[in-house]
């Protein structure tokens, strides 16, 4: 029976058996790992991870899918949780940590989806996923470069990013308008730098970009006294692009108090 990608849930299958397997590969899976597949559509990484994993739970958006999943994979070892991924408490999910995560993300959710899962991360020991190109540079990019900016920082916060590779829009069907790419987010086992409140750094860093174009010290007027910038030793004529995570997290627990 065909199935009709459906836009809404940025269905896009994998169709390259190579690029399956180079994403399954990159994860060094042992059999009693524990896994979850975020969008597991027609089973096309799916399947390849069954082969070498004793349980795995899946969590797709699409009824229709799920039923197909259902007959044609062995299903006492595939847990198959109908759901919206951003409604789903992923540690909750599961009983055995830490747990890796995969998932040919669905592009249209995939920026408020990092963040949803971050907040797991010290339950997680990887993320394995294929993003948009673009949406990868974000989450690697370094202070001063054009695509740094709230994601980069908050995902380096808690994890180390590593760019795996490119993959072209051919290895789909339907092909999507973009270029993807697989990246790896491994949590840290120590947070390099700690913020004495989360929420306060996402608020601060999110303040900064939304004006990333104006100096720090405008960027931030309503939330930093000026002399804050220097007893801190930060210039505050810089971007909010030039400052690192380091700095922002040094004035987020300077500052101390919720925006
Ligand atoms: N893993 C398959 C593959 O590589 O061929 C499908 C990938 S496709 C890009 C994204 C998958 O995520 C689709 O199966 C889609 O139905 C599912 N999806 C979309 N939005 C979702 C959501 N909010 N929660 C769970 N799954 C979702």
């Amino acid at each position: 029976m065909h199935h009709k990608a459906r836009k809404r849930f940025g269905q896009h299958f994998l169709t390259d058996p190579m690029i399956i397997d180079r994403i399954v590969s990159a994860m060094h899976l042992a059999a009693s790992d524990t896994v979850i597949e975020i969008g597991p559509g027609l089973g096309a990484l799916t399947l390849p991870l069954l082969q070498q994993l004793n349980q795995l739970t899946v969590i797709e958006i699409d009824r229709d899918l799920i039923a197909r999943l259902r007959s044609f994979a062995p299903t006492d070892r595939l847990t198959l949780v109908q759901a919206d991924v951003l409604k789903v408490d992923v540690a909750n999910l599961i009983t055995q940590y830490p747990c890796k995560i995969v998932g040919n993300l669905p592009y249209n959710i995939s920026t408020p989806l990092l963040f949803h899962l971050l907040q797991t991360a010290s339950h997680i020991d990887g993320m394995w996923f294929m993003l948009q190109h673009e949406v990868a540079q974000r989450l690697a990019a370094s202070p001063n470069q054009a695509a740094y900016g709230r994601l980069s920082i908050m995902a380096q916060y808690h994890c180390q990013i590593h760019y795996l590779f490119h993959v072209p829009p051919q290895a789909f069907h339907p092909p999507p308008k973009v270029d993807s790419a697989v990246v790896w987010l491994q949590p840290h086992t120590k947070l390099p730098h700690i913020a004495n409140d989360y929420a306060h750094l996402n608020q601060l860093v999110t303040a900064a970009f939304s004006q990333r174009r104006k100096t720090i010290r405008n960027a931030l007027k309503n939330y930093v006294p000026e002399h804050t910038f220097s007893q801190l030793a930060i210039d505050p004529t810089v971007r909010p692009a030039e400052l690192s995570l380091a700095q922002y997290v040094k004035l987020s627990n300077h500052l101390g108090c919720p925006l």
